[in-house]
Order: C-alpha cells, then sequence, then structure tokens
C-alpha cells in the first residue's frame, strides 16, 4: 500500500525515542504520519485536518489534557493519549476532557497501531438519520453528529459511536463489555469505569436531566439500554 493511504496522524511527543518508533511502525501500516514535540507545535500542525491524533500527557510547554481541550474547541478528531501515568483516575480525566482511548507507557507499538486501525474503522460513517421523541433527540449518523430540540449536540466520535450503538437497538441491554468492544474493537483494562464515564458524559450532552435520563438508562448489574422512542420515518 501507499504511504498514506489510510490517513493522515498526528503524534505529539515531545521522546524523540518514541515519538520516532510510532512513526515508523504507523508508516509501515500505510500512514501520513507528522510529528510535534511540543504542544505549540501541535496547534500550528492541526490547521490541516488530522484523521487521528496521538497525544503525549506530559509535553514541554503544556499538560496533554490542555492540549485536548483545545483541539476539542475545533475539532473532534479521535484522540488516543499516551500517558506514564497508570491511575484509573487518570484515565478516567482523560476521556473527561475528550480523549478517546488511553494507552499506558511503556505500551507495545504494534498494539498501539491496532487501536489506531480499529478507531478509524468505526469512524467510517454510516449513512443514515435517527430521531426520537418526537425530534427531540436526533442522531445524524452521515454527518457524525446529534442534534438536542435542533440544537447541535457536540460529541467525540467514541461518545457518537456509543450513542449510535444504543439507539440502534432500543430496548436492548447492552452490557459494558460489548459498548468497549463497538467503542474500541477490544476489550481494555478498566473498560468498565470508562464506559461509565462515557455514558455519564453522553447524559450531560443529550439528556434535559442527566439524573433523570430519558433516553440512555442504567439497566443495575447488567449495562445500558437506550429507552427513547423512536418517531415514523
Ligand atoms: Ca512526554
Amino acid at each position: 500500500m501507499a504511504q498514506g493511504e489510510k490517513g493522515s496522524i498526528l503524534i505529539v511527543e515531545d521522546e524523540a525515542k518514541i515519538a520516532e518508533i510510532v512513526k515508523a511502525y504507523l508508516e509501515r501500516d500505510g500512514y501520513r504520519v507528522a510529528h510535534a514535540d511540543t504542544g505549540g507545535k501541535a496547534l500550528k500542525l492541526l490547521k490541516e485536518p488530522f484523521d487521528l491524533v496521538v497525544l503525549d500527557l506530559m509535553l514541554p510547554d503544556m499538560d496533554g489534557e490542555d492540549l485536548c481541550q483545545l483541539i476539542r474547541e475545533n475539532s473532534d478528531v479521535p484522540v488516543i493519549m499516551l500517558t506514564a501515568k497508570s491511575a484509573e483516575e487518570d484515565r478516567i480525566q482523560g476521556l473527561g476532557l475528550g480523549a478517546d482511548d488511553y494507552v499506558v507507557k511503556p505500551f507495545s507499538p504494534r498494539e498501539l497501531v491496532a487501536r489506531i486501525n480499529a478507531h478509524l474503522r468505526r469512524t467510517k460513517k454510516t449513512q443514515k438519520t435517527l430521531s426520537f421523541n418526537k425530534g427531540s433527540l436526533v442522531i445524524d449518523a452521515a454527518n457524525h453528529e446529534a442534534r438536542k430540540n435542533s440544537g447541535t449536540v457536540v460529541l467525540t466520535p467514541t461518545e457518537f459511536r456509543m450513542l449510535l450503538a444504543l439507539a440502534e437497538s432500543p430496548g436492548a441491554v447492552m452490557s459494558r463489555q460489548k459498548l468497549a468492544n463497538i467503542v474500541s474493537g477490544y476489550d481494555f483494562e478498566g473498560y468498565e469505569r470508562t464506559i461509565d464515564a462515557h455514558v455519564k458524559n453522553l447524559r450531560h450532552k443529550i439528556e434535559d436531566d442527566p439524573k433523570g435520563p430519558v433516553f440512555i438508562k442504567t439497566v443495575y448489574g447488567l449495562g445500558y439500554k437506550f429507552i427513547g422512542t423512536k418517531d415514523e420515518d
């Protein structure tokens, strides 16, 4: 496959050796790769569109979390965070800031490439619109967006995939494991709490009252189910 055919990836990482290895693996896999060793350089490069960003948490000029928030102000590009911090709290915090996935150092470059492939496969669009509760929630798969009471709701790619997966099977209980597989393509360590964090974020975005949800209901001990009423086409 010619280099760059699979898409473009931005690596934001100040450790030259790690950046070099990841870049080599991704290029071998057919991606076009750009590298920034500071947050400032990354923001400059991000004026051009990328298909995915690999973001180190500890950068010389800013925190990866802050950079992730800045990226999210303008873009829903998938972000995979690299970090040496392994505590689950950090994972949840990263996801709260709009990262789609988290990889803890030291990591296997092969595994990182597999995760990137899985994320990009799942970002591919389906072409349909689903409407619920008399139009109060509309999921527009073609444009990868959701609308709540006619206003656009900004969702991360992971949140969008999760919402679409739930809404495609109203009334069906989906386990956290199944949701983890749908959004990431594999089960990862700590997926239960990660899925809960995504659902919490989703509820804040699509529910009028996140504590009394009318779309995503918790099924204790089992998982989640979508309880919206589908509108007639
Ligand atoms: Ca670093």
